[in-house]
């Protein structure tokens, strides 16, 4: 059996919330139970729950999103809280040694951070992706997760975009071009 983590991207308020920074709205809440019933299939079956979660300083010159998207996710804030259900799971489940809140500063979940060293000690061959944005920092973990020579899994019904063309796109390109397996439901 290969060694799976499920990572849950980016499913903070200022992603999902109706008032958040840069949020996907609806289509992101409407994610939140199948979410947190897929973490805790993923510790029920032994495997590891990671949450990457974007994080940034405030007025940050040098970051390159400083021109591109409204300030979101800033340390400490409450955009960078999880959101909704997620937000319990975590506070129940922080302290497990199966989960691993994970500070990244870019779209990708490798970039900068631990991640590879993590998946490595634990022998982990198997990424499964949810969480937002579809076509952005889903899509570029998943990228790297690829040219790492990773398998990936992507729940269709647990990943949302800011736009419906930015999610079939990406969606398309998880199957046609990284070879993952894009599932339905929580299987
Ligand atoms: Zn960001």
């Amino acid at each position: 059996m290969d060694k799976q983590a499920l990572l849950i991207i980016d499913y903070t308020n200022d992603f999902v919330a109706d008032n958040g920074a840069l949020t996907c709205g609806q289509p992101a809440q409407a994610l939140a139970d199948t979410i947190v019933a897929l973490a805790d299939q993923a510790l029920a079956k032994g495997q590891w729950v990671i949450l990457p979660t974007d994080v940034h300083q405030p007025n940050d010159p040098y970051h390159p999103e400083s021109k591109l998207f409204p300030a979101h996710n800033e340390r400490g804030s409450w955009g960078r809280a999880f959101y909704g259900p997620l937000a319990d799971w975590y506070q129940a489940h922080r302290d497990d040694s199966h989960v691993l809140l994970l500070d990244k500063t870019r779209y990708s979940a490798f970039c900068g951070t631990r991640l590879t060293l993590f998946l490595k000690e634990r022998g982990i061959d198997h990424l499964a992706l949810c969480g937002v944005c579809t076509d952005i920092c889903v899509l570029h973990t998943a990228i790297d997760a690829y040219n790492q020579g990773y398998q990936l899994t992507v729940y269709k019904d647990a990943v949302a975009a800011l736009s419906e063309t930015g999610q079939q796109w990406a969606l398309n390109h998880f199957q046609n071009v990284l070879g993952a397996k894009v599932i339905e439901g929580v299987a």
